[in-house]
C-alpha cells in the first residue's frame, strides 16, 4: 500500500481575492477542502494555508493519486457561483506516493512539495513516485552496518514523554532509538528496524537500548524524576527464548524501572509464546503497553489474554482527530474498550490543542505528541522534567472546563 499525498492549490487566489474581497477569499478554502473531502470520500484533507490544501490517502499505486488529481480538476472545471458571479477556482496540483510507514513522512512531504514547485513551473499537474526514488537508502545496507554503528556510538535514544491528563503529571517516557550516520545524517527508526528484524541485528540493538534506558532511568531518578520508561519491543523478539533470557538478565530486578512498547501483531504470529514472555517480563515488574492499536489487525481474543495495562491508540486516528468524522467514533470506543478491561489509553500523535481537548473530554487517559514534546535527547528531557515543561501545553486554565471525572478510568 502507497500513502498517496496531494498538495492542491488555488492558482488565482490573488485575482479572485482582488474580485471577492478579503474576507470572502479567505473562505474559499473551506469549499476547496469540502470539495475535496466529498470528490475522495475518505481522504485526509487538511488546509495549509488560505490557498494550499493537503489531502493524504492509501492507495494501491501512483495510478491512483494521478486519477484522483484528474477527478479533482474536473469537478472544479465548472465555475462557483459567487453571490450571483460566477467564478472559476483554478487548481494546481501537485503530489506524491511513498511508502506506508513513519520514516517516509517527511520524505512524502518534501517530495509532495517538490512536485508541486514543478506543477507551477511546468503549468501542468505533477505527481511524483516517491517510493521508487532511486536515492533511497537500502535497509540491508544499513543493516550490514549496525554492529559498527552501535560499538562506534552512532545510535543514540531520544526520549518523549507521556503526561496523564487528569494528574497534570509526566507518567513515563518512550525510548525512540535514532542513527547519527557519518554520511546519510539523522536516520530514523523506520528506515532500518524492520530489516534488522529480519536478522539478529534487532536482539543486539534491543539490548543495547535496555541498557542505555536502564542507565538513564536511573540518572533522572536520582535526580527526582522516578518514571518508568518504555522500549520498543519487537514482535520476533518476543517469540525468541534466548532473547528473553538475556533481556531478564539485563533488567535484573529492576524490571519495574522499564516497560516495553508491544504492537499486536507480533503477539498473532506466535501468540503462545508471546503471551507466555510477555508474562514472564510482567512477573518482574515490566509493564506491557500495546502499541499502535487499530493500525494492523486487531484480535480482541488476544487482547484480553495479555498482561498489559496500557493501551496506545496509533496516531493515524490521533492526528485527523478533529477534520474526520470516522476517527472521534473510533477513538472513543476504543477509549470505552480498554477501560473495561482495566487498561489506560494513551494517544500518540496528539499535535494540536484541539485533539488534546477533544481526547480529554472523551476520558483518554494520558496524551504524548508533539503538543506536548517532540522525543528529545535525555539532557534536553531532563530540562524539560525540571521545568515541567508540560504544564504549557496541558494549560489547565483551558481544559479545566472540559473535564469531566466520570470519564475517566477510575484507578
Ligand atoms: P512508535 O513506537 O509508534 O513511535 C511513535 C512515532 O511517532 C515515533 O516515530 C515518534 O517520533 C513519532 N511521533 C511522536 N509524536 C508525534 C506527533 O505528535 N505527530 C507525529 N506525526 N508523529 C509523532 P519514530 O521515532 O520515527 O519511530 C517510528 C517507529 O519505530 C516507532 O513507532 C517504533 O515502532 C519503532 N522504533 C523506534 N525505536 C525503536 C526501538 O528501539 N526498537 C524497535 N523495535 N522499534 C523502535
Ligand atoms: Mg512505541
Ligand atoms: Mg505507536
Amino acid at each position: 500500500m502507497l500513502r498517496i499525498r496531494l498538495l492542491v492549490e488555488l492558482a488565482n487566489f490573488s485575482g479572485l481575492r482582488r474580485h471577492l474581497g478579503l474576507a470572502r477569499a479567505e473562505t474559499l478554502i473551506d469549499e476547496i477542502s469540502t470539495r475535496c473531502h466529498i470528490e475522495l470520500g475518505g481522504a485526509r484533507v487538511r488546509p495549509l494555508s488560505d490557498r494550499l490544501v493537503a489531502v493524504e490517502f492509501e492507495a494501491g499505486g501512483v495510478k491512483d493519486a494521478e486519477a484522483a488529481s484528474a477527478r479533482l480538476q474536473q469537478s472544479f472545471s465548472n465555475p462557483f457561483n459567487f453571490d450571483g458571479e460566477l467564478h472559476l477556482l483554478r487548481l494546481r496540483i501537485g503530489g506524491a506516493a511513498g511508502r506506508d510507514c513513519d520514516c517516509e513522512e517527511v520524505r512524502l512531504v518534501e517530495a509532495a512539495e517538490k512536485a508541486l514547485a514543478e506543477a507551477r513551473e511546468q503549468g501542468r499537474d505533477v505527481v511524483r513516485d516517491d517510493a521508487e526514488d532511486e536515492n533511497r537508502i537500502d535497509p540491508l545496507e544499513l543493516v550490514h552496518e549496525l554492529p559498527r554503528a552501535i560499538e562506534a556510538g552512532e545510535i543514540f535514544l531520544q526520549y518523549q514523554p507521556k503526561v496523564h491528563v487528569r494528574r497534570q503529571q509526566v507518567a513515563s517516557a518512550e525510548a525512540l532509538v535514532r542513527w547519527r550516520h557519518p554520511t546519510r545524517g539523522l536516520v530514523l527508526p523506520g528506515e532500518f528496524i524492520q530489516a534488522a528484524e529480519q536478522s539478529r541485528a534487532i536482539g543486539n540493538l534491543t539490548l543495547w537500548t535496555l541498557e542505555r534506558v536502564l542507565k538513564d532511568q536511573r540518572r533522572l531518578a536520582d535526580e527526582g524524576h522516578d518514571l518508568p520508561i518504555f522500549v520498543n519491543m519487537s514482535g520476533v523478539l518476543l517469540a525468541d527464548a534466548c532473547f528473553v533470557e538475556q533481556a531478564c538478565r539485563v533488567l535484573g530486578d529492576e524490571g519495574a524501572r522499564v516497560g516495553f512498547e508491544i504492537t499486536e501483531t507480533a503477539v498473532i504470529r506466535d501468540p503462545e509464546s508471546a503471551i507466555r514472555h510477555l508474562q514472564r517480563f510482567a512477573d518482574i515488574g515490566v509493564a506491557i503497553a500495546i502499541d499502535d492499536y487499530g493500525a494492523g489487525l486487531s484480535s480482541l481474543a488476544y487482547l484480553k489474554q495479555l498482561p498489559a495495562k496500557e493501551l496506545k491508540i496509533d496516531k493515524l486516528f490521533v492526528t485527523q482527530l478533529t477534520s474526520s468524522n470516522r476517527d472521534p467514533l473510533i477513538v472513543r470506543s476504543t477509549i470505552d474498550l480498554a477501560h473495561a478491561l482495566d487498561m489506560e489509553v494513551t494517544a500518540e500523535g496528539v499535535e494540536t490543542p484541539a485533539a488534546m481537548a477533544l481526547l480529554s473530554v472523551m476520558g483518554c487517559d494520558m496524551i504524548q505528541g508533539y503538543l506536548v514534546s517532540r522525543p528529545v535527547e535525555i539532557e534536553a528531557f531532563r530540562l524539560f522534567l525540571e521545568e515541567e515543561a508540560h504544564l504549557k501545553a496541558l494549560d489547565s486554565q483551558r481544559f479545566s472546563f472540559l473535564r469531566s471525572d466520570r470519564l475517566w478510568k477510575s484507578a
